[in-house]
């Protein structure tokens, strides 16, 4: 069978590089598949033909499917989800990993998951909706601070203000309505703010059947200790040794199942992976937010200690037979992956800084997955924000960011930089 596989970051490398371990790739008595990467990274190449496809044409995605008798599309990123390219690949007949567009909102639309969950009674902080500034500023009166003022729709990870006062919480009111985040602003939700520690939860669903995939916690922000500027993740590690048995029986109980017969009910099943935000309050595991994909580099973590063959769970998925397969099962050791970014990052990454010694990082025994990589006159490249996720296993989170570190002082990347206290929460749990 061959496979599409749509994005380019690290998490697509991990993907590629699970894929091309499938037996699908190589069904018996008949001619081996192949991988084919819209866009793909240098990274991805090594695994998958990459080549050059508008996605967002999905006539001339469908066609491209068609052509190369493509029997899985796997969408890496949310946006093409949000823009509906598993509805229109569905409607052509082609078997694809990935919701709906309506299914794509519970992540495109932070007010639509909010409902949802109110109507299926899944714990998540109390809010209002305001679609205008005066509205919001009226309902903000509700509400005591910290108070969380959120940009409905997709604003990159930037569209979320924790105001510690009432008037930075207008102000932000102000702003978002005032057109900073564009028509990801033209409604507000208004969120209680919750105190906890925050972990993902995964899960693959086919709208009916639903198969855990594994716990991480990932690190936001750009500084060592939690500071500075959010990112799109700098390190993440799985399991999350915090979301214990019992805890992420809770989340299965009373976060995904609901959603998922909740979503049914409604008339938009969601198929794909169910990428829970949760913070673990006083009172349990309560919904922050949910993803329509993977996370990346959560994805990284998750890939390296997946035991099963992924080709199968997402065609399974795809095809609403996940049912017939058991639960996928994950190596106990913990995955831990360093980003390793250009300077800049993440305001105004430096491009073009030379990369070597991703052999010798690899000799220490993980894997360098590439997200902004490009080959240049044969040298590799920086070209991007997030450059290289450097991904290790390890007995404990202690042992994995060990050789993660190891691995890191064997790139040669001096435009680069990364944070060197990934796992900081589990070591020092771990020390004690
Ligand atoms: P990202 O892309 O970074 O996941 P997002 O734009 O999808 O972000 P959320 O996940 O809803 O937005 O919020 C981003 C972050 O803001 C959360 O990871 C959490 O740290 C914080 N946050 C969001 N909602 C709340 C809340 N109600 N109480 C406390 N913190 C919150």
């Amino acid at each position: 069978m061959n496979f599409l596989l749509i994005g380019s970051g690290g998490r697509e490398h991990a993907l590629a590089w699970k894929l091309a371990q499938s037996r699908l790739l190589v069904p018996e008595g008949r001619e081996p598949g192949k991988i084919f990467a819209a866009p793909g990274n240098p990274g991805i190449a090594d695994h998958a033909e990459c080549i050059t496809l508008d996605v967002s044409d999905h006539d001339a995605t469908i066609a491209f499917c068609e052509e190369n008798h493509v029997g899985l599309v796997v969408v890496g990123p949310e946006a093409p989800l949000v823009d509906g390219i598993a509805d229109a690949l569905r409607g052509a007949g082609i078997a694809v990993f990935g919701p709906s567009r309506e299914a794509a909102q519970l992540e495109g639309s932070k007010g639509f998951t909010k409902d949802m969950c109110q109507r299926a009674g899944i714990p998540t902080a109390g809010y209002v909706r305001a679609d205008t500034a005066d509205e919001a500023l009226a309902a903000l009166k509700k509400f005591t601070t910290p108070v969380v003022i959120k940009a409905d729709g997709l604003a990159a990870g930037k569209g979320v203000i924790i105001a510690e006062s009432e008037a930075e919480a207008i102000e932000a009111i102000r702003d978002i309505f005032g057109g900073r985040f564009g028509s990801a602003g033209a409604q507000v939700v208004i969120e209680e703010f919750m105190r906890g520690e925050e972990a993902s939860y995964f899960a693959i669903t086919d709208g009916a059947t639903i198969m855990p995939f594994g716990s991480a916690q990932d690190h936001k922000r750009v500084g060592e200790g939690d500071t500075g500027p959010n990112t799109g993740g700098m390190g993440a590690y799985s399991p999350a040794p915090v979301l214990s048995p019992m805890l992420r029986g809770q989340v299965l109980e009373r976060i995904i199942a609901p959603t998922v017969r909740q979503m049914a009910e409604d008339g938009t099943p969601y198929r794909g992976v169910l990428y829970a935000g949760l913070m673990l309050t006083e009172e349990g595991p309560t919904l922050i937010e949910y993803n329509c994909r993977f996370g990346d580099p959560e994805c990284q973590v998750l890939m390296m200690r997946l035991e099963d063959d992924l080709g199968e769970i997402l065609l399974a998925c795809a095809t609403n037979s996940l049912a017939k397969l058991r639960p996928a099962r994950f190596a106990d050791q913990t995955a831990l992956t360093v980003v390793m970014a250009a300077n800049g990052y993440p305001d105004t990454p430096e491009k073009g800084g030379a990369i070597d010694g991703l052999n010798a990082a690899e000799a220490k025994g993980g894997k360098v997955f590439h997200a902004g990589t490009a080959q240049k006159d044969g040298q590799l490249v920086a070209n991007g924000g997030r450059v290289l996720n450097v991904t290790a296993m390890g007995d404990s989170v202690t042992a994995a960011q060990k050789i993660a570190y190891e691995m890191v002082d064997a790139i040669d990347f001096p435009t680069g930089f990364c944070r060197r206290d990934i796992g900081w929460r589990e070591v020092e749990r771990e020390a004690k």
